[in-house]
């Protein structure tokens, strides 16, 4: 007996394209249910109406056909919003797709949400913040958020200091360092809204803080 074949769509990030065969392609993506492996049939076809849509790291619908003992199958794909990948964009890319790729059976949900919007203000000299805001939000996805409004141990809202691996802010009573005060209204500022994160946040700090999350999340997951 076959298995039941159904389709669904799904908005999805395209991070991978191996080519098989003559014509066609397995695509990675990150769907609401974390990464998926998608079989796409005839699209390196000059003649495929999916082929343009399907380009790394953009924002894309994809209506698909799903059975219980096969790979997901392409029927038509829709380009929502493009990633343009000019040479600045290359170390967000790899580093978006690196972490991407250890969400599976995760609900990515909050990613996707965010991405959709944060795709229409990318290279606007904002990419590092963008950067920042969604690798925090695959923190969520997986449950390794940091605390972002009062101190970890005591929940006192007086705090002097952050820090990854004791899950969040910290007051005086729980740490012997100190972070500068603007810096640390840019990370509480990450628990409002990217708007918000963007203006509070500085070029520097934003530079220092991607380094202090990529090695976090290079530890822990
Ligand atoms: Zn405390």
């Amino acid at each position: 007996m076959q298995s039941k074949l159904k389709e669904a769509n799904l908005n999805v990030i395209i991070l991978d394209k191996k080519p098989i065969r003559d014509y066609d392609e397995i695509i990675t993506c990150l769907t609401d249910e974390g990464i998926k492996k998608i079989f796409a049939p005839g699209v390196r076809k000059a003649t495929s109406k999916n082929r343009n849509a399907l380009s790394l790291m953009s924002y894309v619908s994809l209506e698909v056909i799903t059975s219980k003992k096969l790979l997901l199958r392409l029927k038509r794909a829709e380009l929502i919003d493009i990633f343009d990948p000019r040479w600045n964009m290359i170390y967000f890319q790899q580093t978006f797709t690196h972490f991407a790729y250890k969400l599976i059976d995760t609900n990515c949900k909050n990613i996707i949400d965010q991405y959709s919007i944060l795709i229409k203000e990318m290279n606007q000299n904002k990419d590092t913040k963008i950067l920042i805001y969604l690798l925090l939000e695959m923190l969520v996805s997986l449950g390794l958020n940091p605390r972002l409004d009062s101190c970890v141990e005591c929940k006192n809202n007086k705090v002097i200091d952050f820090n990854f691996h004791k899950g969040g802010f910290l007051c005086k009573e729980h740490t012997e360092h100190n972070f500068p005060k603007e810096d640390l209204l840019a990370i509480y500022t990450l628990s409002k809204s990217f708007a918000e994160f963007e203006e509070k946040c500085s070029f520097k700090f934003a530079n220092f803080f991607l380094k202090l999350i990529i090695q976090y999340m290079s530890e822990v997951i």
